[in-house]
């Protein structure tokens, strides 16, 4: 069986692997293809590829902070993007737009908790990303390091990052986002849009106009959807024509799940690669 996992992080963004350790943790799990998705960034595409393993194919994407902005109050959402051309001009203006504000808004979110008293700094925080895209993920490191919570889960409580200290960061308008991942010849895959666990989630007439609008395909399997919410995706997907994926969303040890704990099906990702025009799969 090929095992097809396309939905991963390292530490170019929020993950606990570094791009060259992923590729080889994905082929100890015994994946056959895997695709790199950090938050906002392609930054760990050069180092994933220089180390890609022999019989491991790699998938070149991002996952992108949206919003749409049709309800009130608007809705965050994550777009996952395979296979786009990283220097297409417009995408990639818009995900350094939107990693200079997650530094910002990471260093309010420190801020506010110096203020009250949380001792943890802004280098600190800045030092977990690595360079990387940052994310919630490293002020949860900082709050475990300074001994207020055990785990990252228990940091994105709503006494702590879930909302008591939550800073909303500059997301991108998701129709925009269909757009740009298109036009950088890139595909769109709507990630967890049914995850009620994460918070609020938008609702099948907006999934119905992302379809028209250029959406190709929604993750089903995923460790955030319950078996009932894995059946109404899927049950969407295939009234609108729109391909289904699984993955895991791995993190490293910033979260439990394991590389290949959801998987996509072959036909999937061959429909995926036979649409992108950005990016080769390498392998
Ligand atoms: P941010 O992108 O900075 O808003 O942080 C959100 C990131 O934190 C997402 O990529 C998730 O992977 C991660 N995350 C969200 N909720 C949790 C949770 N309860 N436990 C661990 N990680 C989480
Ligand atoms: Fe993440
Ligand atoms: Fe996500
Ligand atoms: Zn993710």
């Amino acid at each position: 069986m090929t095992r097809i996992d396309l939905h991963c992080h390292s530490t170019a963004s929020d993950g606990t692997l570094t791009p060259a350790e992923l590729m080889t943790a994905g082929a100890a799990a015994g994946l056959d293809i895997m695709a790199i998705t950090d938050h906002d960034t392609t930054g760990g595409w050069a180092a994933a590829t220089a180390a890609r393993p022999e019989g491991l194919a790699l998938v070149r994407g991002a996952e992108l902070s949206c919003r749409w902005f049709g309800a009130e109050p608007t809705i965050p959402l994550h777009m996952l993007a395979y296979l786009f051309d990283p220097t297409e001009p417009q995408l990639a203006a818009e995900l350094a737009r939107v990693r200079v504000d997650r530094e910002s808004r990471a260093e309010q979110i420190v801020e506010r908790l110096r203020a009250d008293g949380v001792p943890i700094t802004w280098p600190e925080v800045h030092d977990y990303a690595a360079g990387g895209s940052v994310g919630r993920p490293h002020i949860a490191q900082a709050l475990i390091r300074a001994g207020l919570v055990h785990t990252t889960n228990e940091a994105f409580a709503s006494r702590w990052l879930g909302a008591r200290y939550f800073v909303p960061k500059a997301d991108i308008d998701v129709f925009e986002a269909v757009r740009l991942v298109r036009e950088a010849g890139g595909v769109p895959v709507f990630a967890h849009p049914k995850a009620t666990s994460r918070g609020r989630v938008v609702p099948d007439q907006l999934i119905v106009e992302l379809a028209a609008a250029g959406l190709f395909g929604l993750e089903a399997d995923h460790e955030d959807h319950t078996p009932e919410q894995r059946r109404e995706v899927r049950a969407l997907a295939e009234r609108l024509g729109l391909v289904v994926t699984g993955s895991s969303d791995f993190h490293g040890t910033h979260k439990t799940v394991q590389l290949g704990a959801f998987l996509t099906a072959p036909s999937a990702y061959e429909k995926i690669v036979a649409t992108a025009t950005g990016v080769p799969v390498l392998g």
